[in-house]
């Protein structure tokens, strides 16, 4: 393997968190069936705009991680993403989470559903991590990391991040590429 490490994001870039959040609201206030905002309207990053019970949603989220967590589904194609990921570069899972039961219930996460890694670092200030690119969603997120400079942010593509002005990827196909690509000028340049 490579001599190459990438970090990887988990909520939205390999985890489908929104989806799973919404049905366990729904289970639970089954009355707000119509009131919750549906996803592909969402636009920011904090839940509480969407939900009927406003903030309360962020305890909510923080107080079901085994019921979201077991419901939460991998996205199309990230298992193979990472399994072939792994085998070219060195992969840590960047990911904040909110407690340590998220923390838990997420490499539980990882484990059943197979997916392929070589580290997982919990970080709140992803700009700490120190790799060659990082692949997140958050536009916050991606510019705090382009600003320190530890590693190169490539985006996630969403509608909400649509102001990001850097790379961007739209299937995980792209980003192989990158790394790929990268791997092979390295080798030129030594
Ligand atoms: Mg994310």
């Amino acid at each position: 393997m490579a001599d190459m490490t990438v970090g990887i994001d988990l909520d939205l870039t390999l985890r489908d968190i929104n989806t799973a959040l919404v049905d366990v609201y729904l289970r639970k206030y089954p009355e707000h069936k119509d009131k919750v905002v549906p996803i592909s309207n969402w636009n920011v990053y904090s839940f509480t705009p969407y939900f009927p019970i406003g903030r309360a949603i962020q305890n909510f989220f923080a107080d079901n991680p085994d019921e979201i967590n077991s419901i939460s589904k991998p996205f199309y194609g990230a298992k193979d993403f990472m399994k072939e990921l792994s085998q070219i570069a060195k992969v840590s899972i960047v990911t904040f989470q909110i407690n340590d039961k998220w923390k838990e219930v997420s490499l539980k996460w990882l484990q059943e559903n197979d997916i392929s890694f070589h580290e997982i670092i919990f970080l709140k200030d992803k700009t700490k991590f120190e790799g060659k690119f990082l692949l997140d969603d958050c536009i916050h997120t991606l510019k705090a990391v382009r600003l320190k400079g530890n590693s190169t942010p490539v985006c996630r593509d969403y509608p909400w991040n649509q102001q990001w002005d850097g790379l961007r990827i739209k299937h995980y196909d792209e980003f192989l590429n990158i790394v790929r690509n990268n791997l092979a000028l390295e080798q030129i340049n030594n």
